[in-house]
């Protein structure tokens, strides 16, 4: 019997690259995504086509509004950055507060009921936004606490937080996803599509994918507006 792991599935290039990792590495994949009020909501359409292409024993969508404070380009009435107007020494208005710390807690009550320990999630600390929880520091003192914080250590085991891509580049992850057999055409990453899901081509995020794509020397299958 395979190892059952809990995967969060944003719908982008990372996640959707994360969740075939896990698979190719034996474990039976429990997706889960969050409808957490975030612009880029056509996101969420595009991790049920990854979730179903790459063959998951579920996929779970939890609904949390984050709208209801707000403090993100993502979640309340703030304008999406262009890249070039960035300031890359400081975190981004498209930071959500806390969103991987209270995404990692979600996940990790889903694998204490589900029987798994494995905990698979797509952050990277190279070609990322500067994101505090993104960061190796902040996973590792998450593991800990999730352990701590569950039944996990009266009972002597220990929760794995698998971070994959934490060290590859955006073209590594993009290699790595293609000989796995990721189809990133059905993946969205960007953060302020149109209505029609259009990529807008100026964000933070959609220049991380364009460059990585460039860079792997794969064909960009993203829609742009
Ligand atoms: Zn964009």
């Amino acid at each position: 019997m395979s190892k059952k792991a809990v995967v969060l599935l944003s719908g982008g290039l990372d996640s959707a690259t994360c969740l075939a990792i896990a698979g190719s590495e034996g474990f039976e994949c429990y997706a889960l995504s969050f409808a957490y009020g975030q612009r880029n909501g056509c996101e969420l359409e595009a991790a049920r086509h990854v979730a179903a292409s790459l063959g998951v024993a579920a996929h779970t969508l939890i609904e949390i509004d984050l709208r209801k404070w707000g403090g993100s380009a993502l979640t309340d009435n703030i304008d999406v950055p262009d890249r070039k107007d960035l300031d890359l020494n400081s975190i981004p208005v498209t930071y959500v507060p806390a969103r991987n710390l209270i995404f990692l807690s979600l996940a990790t009550g889903y694998a204490e009921a589900l029987g798994a320990r494995d905990i698979f999630i797509g952050v990277n600390s190279v070609d990322f936004s500067g994101y505090p929880d993104c960061r190796p520091r902040f996973i590792e003192a998450f593991q800990k606490c999730a352990t701590i914080g569950t039944k996990a250590e009266g009972e002597g085991w220990s929760f794995n937080i698998h971070t994959p891509l934490q060290t590859l580049n955006k073209a590594e992850i993009i290699k790595r996803g293609t000989a796995l057999g990721v189809d990133y055409s059905l993946t969205r990453t960007c953060y302020n599509p149109s209505k029609e899901g259009f990529a807008c081509g100026k964000c933070d995020s959609c220049h991380l994918r364009r460059a990585g794509f460039a860079e792997a020397g794969v064909k960009d299958p993203t829609p742009y507006a």
